[in-house]
């Protein structure tokens, strides 16, 4: 594949935008393929080289890069209407009734313009309405770019993951293994009366998709109603793809107190949205005290395309669609990988997939281990399916990112380039498509 075009694009990017992009992780080696344009199930780069994308802007476009005539018209009508106004639209009414309507735990909303927003006010509406500092998150978890969650270490020794947060800042943030009920009792019995909330994936989908174990979410449910402290769901991913319009918190049967949206609710433009109990978001002010603001928030041409796109999906197959698609295409790389690298690993749940570089010995996890595995503990492979972010943490990720992507991108298929980060299958992408990435992933192992 020719890809001039894109080295000499890149080239201009590294004088005007730090690292040549604007998110760290579309820095891919030896230097990221522009994109020009999609079209259905595909992007076309920069030098005309076609790609079946499974990265779709990772993770909000439901439709991949055709929309629906509904969500194209809605955006397009907003939009010649003048971009925003700064007070409030009636479509954003509506389509907070509809996220109302449909998500168990959602009486109201507020909306932002991204998830790390939405993480952001979830965070403070929690500490604000308990009066607590602390707040209880997942090793391998990612809530966004903010200062409360960006916190490595454990629960004993927290510190923050980046340059440029002060360690005071991760003091206040508490991270345990996902999938250990004991680290979670036992944090509480330490902290208890100092935790606002706890704040979890209900899939963590950002280190390699791991599920819930039975009966962890209901212990989290548990420990926060015996302690005050909020249960917050952060549904950015998960929303809107995992559980169709109920959403992962649907599929589980867990009503938490606040849930944090993001990706899909915006029908591909930039939206975050906190939804939980009307008491609790009340207290955003200016109802209540807890302060929240955002120029950009509500805006018309987001709020309309975020309910085209769930209004069609209410109407359509589209849910059966995908979710048939991804159990296509997770049986099949099961039957890869048993026969060309039995010590990888299979994740993945309705439209989610990823194939893991676990590593032979390490983990004795097989490829036998998908999804299925990981939720039922009777299944003969659930001991050594990955339930926490650990066990997946010694991932080949060098094979992976070095290797592996490279060559998926050389025979077409665009692959989310972490190792981690989950990938995604859309409405237009078809029975054919799957095969054809199933030959890929054959010949690129
Ligand atoms: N929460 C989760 C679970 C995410 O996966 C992400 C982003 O991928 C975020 C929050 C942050 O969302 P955004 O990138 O829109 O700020």
């Amino acid at each position: 594949m020719n890809h001039e075009r894109s080295r000499e694009l890149y080239g201009r990017a590294l004088s005007v935008l730090a690292g040549g992009v604007n998110s760290s992780v579309r820095a891919t080696k030896p230097y990221p393929f522009f994109i020009e344009r999609g079209d259905g199930a595909h992007v076309i780069d920069a030098d005309g080289n076609k790609y079946l994308d499974y990265v779709m802007g990772y993770g909000p476009l439901l439709y991949g890069h055709d929309l629906p005539e509904p969500v194209a018209a809605a955006i397009q009508s907003h939009a010649a209407d003048g971009p925003m106004y700064g007070a409030p639209t009636e479509i954003e009414v509506e389509l907070a009734e509809f996220v109302a309507r449909h998500v168990p735990s959602v009486e109201m909303l507020r909306f932002v313009n991204s998830g790390t927003e939405a993480t952001v006010s979830a965070v403070r509406l929690a500490r604000g309405h308990t009066g607590r500092d602390k707040i209880v998150v997942m090793q391998g978890g990612y809530h966004g770019a903010q200062e409360s969650t960006l916190v490595e270490g454990d629960a004993n020794n927290p510190q923050p993951s980046t340059a440029g947060i002060p360690e005071e800042f991760a003091q206040h943030t508490l991270p345990i293994p996902f999938n250990d009920p004991d680290a979670a009792q036992a944090v509480f019995e330490e902290h208890g009366d100092d935790i606002a909330a706890v704040l979890t994936e209900p899939i963590l989908g950002n280190m390699g998709i791991v599920m819930p174990v039975d009966g962890f979410h209901e212990t989290l449910r548990e420990l926060c109603d015996d302690h005050g402290s909020l249960l917050i769901f952060d549904e950015v991913i998960t929303g809107f793809r995992v559980g169709g319009l109920q959403c992962a918190q649907g599929k589980f049967g867990i009503t938490p107190d606040l849930t944090t949206f993001g990706k899909i609710v915006g029908g591909g433009f930039p939206v975050g949205a906190i939804g939980g109990r009307a008491e609790l978001i009340e207290q955003f002010a200016p109802s209540g005290d807890v302060f929240q603001s955002g120029t950009f928030s509500g805006h018309p041409v987001t709020m309309a395309a975020g309910l085209a796109n769930l209004e069609y999906a209410a109407e359509n197959d589209v849910y059966d669609h995908v979710n048939s698609l991804g159990e296509q295409l997770r049986s099949g790389l099961r039957d890869i990988l048993a026969d060309q690298a039995p010590e990888y690993t299979v994740v993945g749940t309705d439209s989610m997939f990823k194939v893991i570089f676990t590593r032979d010995g390490a983990t004795d996890r097989g490829s036998q281990c998908g999804a299925g595995c990981q939720q039922d503990p009777d299944c003969q492979h659930y001991d050594h399916c990955p339930k926490t972010g650990a066990d997946v943490a010694d991932a080949d990720t060098e094979r992976w990112e070095r290797l592996f992507w490279q060559a998926m991108k050389d025979q077409g298929v665009f692959l989310t380039a972490n190792q981690y980060e989950s990938q995604f299958i859309s409405y237009a992408h078809t029975e054919a498509d799957i095969e054809e990435t199933l030959a890929a992933y054959a010949e690129a192992l």
